[in-house]
């Protein structure tokens, strides 16, 4: 490999990532940390986030797939509204569901889902939100996200949150790749994950990885000059070194 000297050297060490001095457990403190403190800054304010109410933690989950955030907030209240409990849901008209859902679209599929859901809840549950995950995880369109979204988020329970946006945030930052054609159902991922999560903080940390990949660490062009985490993170410090090399070509 080249010696750098002079001003190449300079530079090098400018971008020499701190990954490489540290042991990973330290680099996921530091994550943790830094994550944690960013997002008593930037946390987004949605109202499924400001209860701990599993019924609406449960039901903010089935709403935000395949839509954005912003289009379920715009409707939350008013869903929450004609529809204030498990009972109410079950019995709904599905016509009248299919309407008030539409703005989020697939509605039809969603309706259908969120009465079947809530007619189980009844029947089984007597109406209550189980709190294990084995109840949770059989009932009809919940899998690991939604059971440990509600587990999480209602309960505090020590347990990870991964979707596309997370895996993109910790295969940049720790560079883990899956080699699974679908990362979210990578055991490796969920454990990877599970491992970052500071002791009783669960929930805070979730969901300032949830808001940072969202706001920071987009897919296309991620924010890296504004990064919290960018003196850690692997991708960041090899796009530097790549430019480095290019300046230097
Ligand atoms: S430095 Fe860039 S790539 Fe790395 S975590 Fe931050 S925004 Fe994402």
């Amino acid at each position: 490999m080249e010696k750098l000297t002079g001003a190449k050297a300079g530079l090098h060490n400018l971008f020499k990532p701190l990954s490489q001095d540290v042991k990973m457990e330290e680099l996921r403190k530091i994550f943790a940390d830094k994550l944690l403190a960013w997002h008593q800054k930037n946390a987004i304010k949605f109202p499924w986030r400001e209860t701990r109410d599993t019924y609406k933690i449960l039901l903010a989950e089935i709403l935000l797939r395949k839509t954005t955030r912003k289009q379920v907030k715009e409707i939350f209240e008013s869903f929450i509204k004609k529809y204030p409990s498990m009972e109410m849901l079950a019995s709904a008209n599905i016509r009248e569901l299919e309407r008030v859902i539409k703005p989020l679209g697939m509605q039809r599929k969603r309706a259908h889902l969120i009465i079947r859901l809530a007619k189980v809840i009844m029947e089984k549950y007597g109406g209550e939100i189980p709190r294990d995950r084995n109840s949770l995880i059989k009932l009809p369109g919940i899998g690991p996200y939604s059971a440990n979204a509600v587990l999480c988020l209602a309960y505090d329970e020590q347990l990870p949150l991964v979707d596309t946006n997370v895996i993109r945030v910790i295969e940049r930052v720790f560079q883990v790749k899956s080699k699974k054609a679908r990362a979210r159902t990578d055991p490796m991922i969920w454990s990877f994950m599970e491992n970052l999560i500071p002791n009783g903080k669960a929930r805070e940390f979730n969901l300032a990885v949830l808001d940072f990949a969202n706001l920071i660490c987009v897919p296309k062009v991620p924010k890296c000059p504004i990064c919290p985490v960018h003196n850690i993170c692997l991708y960041s410090s090899k796009t530097k070194q790549s430019d480095l090399e290019r300046y230097h070509d």
